[in-house]
């Protein structure tokens, strides 16, 4: 029997790729708020969940920790694509990749002018992509959380986030100035696990192209 891993994070993904999952005829058979278990066993014998956090979906998925797993884009842009295929946008877990900066700070002015910004972020790598396209200089400052106090404090001018109903940021009295990408999560699959396991990922690849929002 040919055994398929999918690599989930806990939250948001996770919930939102249950009823996918469930179109496929996939029940996962525990809840990852009350047990502290890692590993989920499903009603199909050959399909176990794993959990890891959402920035190493990407890196089981790669080395093949994992047959396939869900990720965001944003999360698939900062870790690369390398080993991995992509075969469908599942439309959840939707928002947009953001600049946003206090309000009396003239991002507008600043790119104009083409002074140097100071810009923190968890998102190194989108933050550069960005910034060079447009021709910007930037400094970029590396965060792990809490984006909305880096302007508030001074550590930087601008922050690139992810931002959904901009609540957060209302809270903090950021401004959005720029959206870079909308965001959603994709599927991904190994590739030599692709080559190995074709009929049991295929079936299950089609199954969520079918249950997919549009
Ligand atoms: P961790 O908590 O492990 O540091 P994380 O905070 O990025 O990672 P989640 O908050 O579960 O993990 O987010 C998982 C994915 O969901 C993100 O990579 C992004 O694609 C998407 N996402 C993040 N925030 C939102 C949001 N507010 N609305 C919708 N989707 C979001
Ligand atoms: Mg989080």
């Amino acid at each position: 029997m040919t055994t398929i891993t999918l690599a989930l994070s806990k939250g948001r993904i996770f919930e939102e790729t249950l009823p996918l999952l469930r179109a496929a005829g996939i029940e996962v058979l525990e809840d990852p708020e009350k047990s502290r278990k890692l590993i989920l066993a499903t009603n199909q014998p050959n399909v176990k969940v794993v959990l890891v956090r959402a920035s190493d979906v990407p890196t089981y998925v790669q080395y093949g920790g994992a047959d396939l797993g869900v990720a965001g884009r944003d999360v698939l842009i900062e870790h690369g694509l390398e080993g991995m295929y992509l075969p469908l946008d599942l439309n959840i877990a939707r928002c947009r990749m953001s600049v946003a900066t206090r309000a009396d700070f003239d991002y507008a002015a600043a790119v104009k002018q083409g002074s140097r910004i100071r810009v923190a972020t968890k998102y190194t790598e989108i933050a550069r992509q960005h910034f060079a396209e447009k021709g910007v200089h930037v400094d970029l400052i590396k965060l792990y959380g809490s984006m909305e106090l880096a302007p508030l404090t001074g550590l930087a001018d601008a922050i690139v986030d992810l931002v959904s109903t901009g609540g957060t940021l209302r809270a903090n009295k950021l401004v959005e100035v720029e959206q870079i990408m909308d965001i959603s999560s994709r599927l991904v699959v190994n590739q030599a696990a692709l080559k190995l396991k074709r009929e049991p990922l295929r079936q299950l690849i089609d199954a969520f192209a079918s249950a997919t929002p549009k």
